[in-house]
């Protein structure tokens, strides 16, 4: 089995979900005791997140950066980076190793493809939601046409991210706001909505809506636990 390098702590509620997922996902498939190798680098999301929201991605990267060689001197044979958002210096994170980096992004869209999805729905950040690093890389790599709330849902689906979810609070009315914003992209020709923020699972399940919902840390996960059994 290959030890997974996990680079998490953005934020520590959703890091948790992914050691819990990869460690019943090895459970699953070798049975009895087996349990995940996993290195963990958890980093203070109080410092990643004032540099975003400055606007100050370079200075999140050399962070990263360091954080990723860390866990590659340590012995991870390949990375994950916990969170959607990050994504956007993950070239960079890239460059800087000689570990493969099993991308978020690359991994839903390869279960959307095999779902026969083409339309898709993407809550998240509102980086994930309204930048390129992303939408981008599901557009060109897998020819997804993705779709986004209104202005205002990308505000408030953000502000739930940073001022709840992240912090462990799930509110019902936050829910609302969520399967509202669900049920209007299907409505707008989204045949299934990515979870792409890895807390929006804390908030919202598929029991909640006949919508396909895409949940990118348990997809993540599940990627994660094929490659270290590759
Ligand atoms: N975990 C979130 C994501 O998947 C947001 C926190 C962050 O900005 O990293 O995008």
């Amino acid at each position: 089995m290959k030890t997974i390098g996990l680079l998490g702590g953005m934020s520590w509620e959703s890091t948790r979900d992914y050691y819990t997922a990869i460690n019943q996902g090895i459970k699953a498939r070798l049975g009895g005791l087996h349990s995940a190798k996993i290195l963990l680098k958890s980093v203070d999301f109080a410092e990643i997140e004032a540099l975003q929201h400055q606007g100050n991605w370079a200075a999140t990267a050399t962070i990263l950066v360091e954080s990723a060689r860390q866990l590659e001197a340590g012995g991870a044979d390949f990375l994950l980076i916990c969170t959607n958002t990050m994504h956007k210096v993950a070239p960079e994170i890239e460059a800087a190793l000689s570990i493969p980096l099993l991308h978020l992004a690359d991994a839903t869209a390869q279960k959307l493809v095999a779902a026969d999805v083409q339309r898709v729905g993407l809550l998240g950040t509102a980086f994930t939601m309204e930048q390129n690093f992303y939408k981008g890389r599901l557009k060109d790599r897998f020819g997804l046409e993705v779709l986004v709330p209104s202005m205002a849902e990308r505000k408030e689906i953000h502000r739930v991210i940073y001022e709840e979810l992240c912090l462990g609070e799930i509110k019902p009315e936050s829910r609302q706001v969520y399967l509202d914003a669900i049920h209007r992209l299907a409505a707008e020709g989204a045949e299934a909505v990515i979870l792409g923020c890895t807390e929006i699972g804390l908030l919202v399940n598929q029991q909640d809506t006949k919508v396909p919902l895409f949940d990118t840390t348990a997809i993540h996960a599940q990627a994660a636990v094929e490659a270290a059994l590759k």
